[in-house]
């Protein structure tokens, strides 16, 4: 691409994340943006994620030679319905980056195809809890997929337009049909925060006549039910545009938990023993512990005695090692090897980690 102007739309942590991505491989890029409010506006303009910031998203929308529509997924539908109305390059591509795609792409199909507007629609895996332009990273989506989901509004040039245009994210580019993202997300992400948001429901009625379930909560217990502190916001847009799907995987793992209850109640040791193993085998074999999605992150767990620097001594052997997160496990570690808990952000800077400790001190080390 020749210099271009991009107009980001919603400088949230994902636009304001895009928008620093682009740069490191486009920096002779116009990036203009528009956030309805002004403090993620203000924020954007002050450390250069743009060049012009407004809070009217009509105004930019005809220098644009790529829109790339970061709000949430009510807000993307209703932006594309204007978008069909607005006067506006010919050559002009759309994406979005919203969490379902089968709402966004059938508006897109509506409302731009008829209009000839090229759009594709695009879901960066990446996240945090974080949400905001405060929150921006350029290295948000190294090596996450960045999924796009073709329409019949979909010129041929859209992809490759694309994948140039946010080399710099270092993500994984991959295509699927909007539908099959829907799918599949609902499996792996959808369904999985209703789970663990229905846990801390369960838990936290339950303390209030069993207090000591604030203090038996273990590590299991945390690592199920990290993702309920998520935005309450995105997650009810989430499920609201993708209501099938996630309906299907309740009521698929309604039946599970009447079968594992079925196995308890008839003291059937056999089922319940190979329940647990499928569960373990396949974890196992899923390639969950590479970075390949939303808040995914490589745990090492060392024993260390409670003594003096010790923790000091183990954080000199990771120097230059970029760490995500510390943890001393106190309390209780059933479920836990370990009493440090140290979070990487990726692989290959885990298993660093796990050579040096291993072969400078004594102490175990856990890899899960
Ligand atoms: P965010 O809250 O950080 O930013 C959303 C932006 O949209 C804010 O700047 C806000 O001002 C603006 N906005 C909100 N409501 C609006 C409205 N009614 N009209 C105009 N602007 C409005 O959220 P985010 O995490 O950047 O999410 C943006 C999109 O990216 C969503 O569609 C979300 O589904 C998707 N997404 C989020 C994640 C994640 O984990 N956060 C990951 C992938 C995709």
């Amino acid at each position: 691409m020749s210099k271009k102007t991009v107009y980001i739309a919603g400088l949230g942590l994902i636009g304001s994340s895009l928008a620093l991505g682009i740069r490191r491989d486009h920096p002779d890029y116009r990036i203009l943006g528009y956030n309805r409010g002004e403090k993620s506006r203000l924020i954007a303009l002050e450390k250069g994620f743009v060049d012009e910031a407004t809070d009217n998203f009509a105004s930019f929308a005809d220098q644009a030679d790529v829109i790339i529509l970061a709000v949430p997924i009510e807000q993307t539908i209703d932006f594309i319905k204007e978008l069909a109305q607005l006067p506006l390059k010919s050559t002009v591509l759309v994406t979005d980056a919203g969490s379902t795609k089968l709402a966004i792409c059938q508006a897109a199909e509506a409302h731009l195809g008829p209009v000839g507007i090229n759009f594709i629609g695009g879901h960066p895996m990446a996240g945090s809890h974080k949400t905001g332009a405060i929150a921006a990273d350029v290295n948000l989506f190294e090596n996450a997929y960045y999924i796009f989901t073709r329409t019949s509004a979909t010129k041929q040039d859209a992809l490759p337009r694309l994948i140039d245009l946010l080399s710099g994210l270092h993500a994984r580019f991959i295509e699927i049909e909007p539908q099959e993202h829907d799918r599949v997300t609902s499996q792996v992400s959808h369904f999985p925060h209703v789970l663990a948001s229905s846990l801390m429901n369960q838990a936290g009625d339950y303390a209030l006549e069993h207090p000591f379930t604030n203090n038996f909560a273990a590590g299991g217990f945390r690592d199920m039910t990290r993702i309920a502190e998520s935005e309450p916001g995105m997650w009810t847009s989430i499920l609201m545009t993708n209501p099938d799907a996630v309906l299907e995987r309740i009521s698929e793992f309604q039946k599970r938990l009447t079968e594992i209850a079925d196995a308890i109640r008839h003291q059937d040791s056999d089922h319940i023993w190979n329940f647990f193993e499928k569960g373990r085998q396949i974890r196992k074999e899923m390639e969950i512990h590479k970075r390949a999605g939303v808040d995914s992150f490589y745990d090492i767990y060392i024993n260390v005695p409670d003594e003096e620097d010790v923790i000091l001594m183990i954080l000199e052997l990771l120097r230059g090692t970029s760490v995500v997160n510390i943890r001393i496990n106190e309390e209780n570690r059933e479920d836990i090897d370990g009493i440090l808990q140290i979070t990487f952000k990726s692989k290959e800077d885990l298993d660093r980690a796990a050579h040096v400790i291993r072969e400078k001190t004594p102490y175990q080390v856990t890899i899960i």
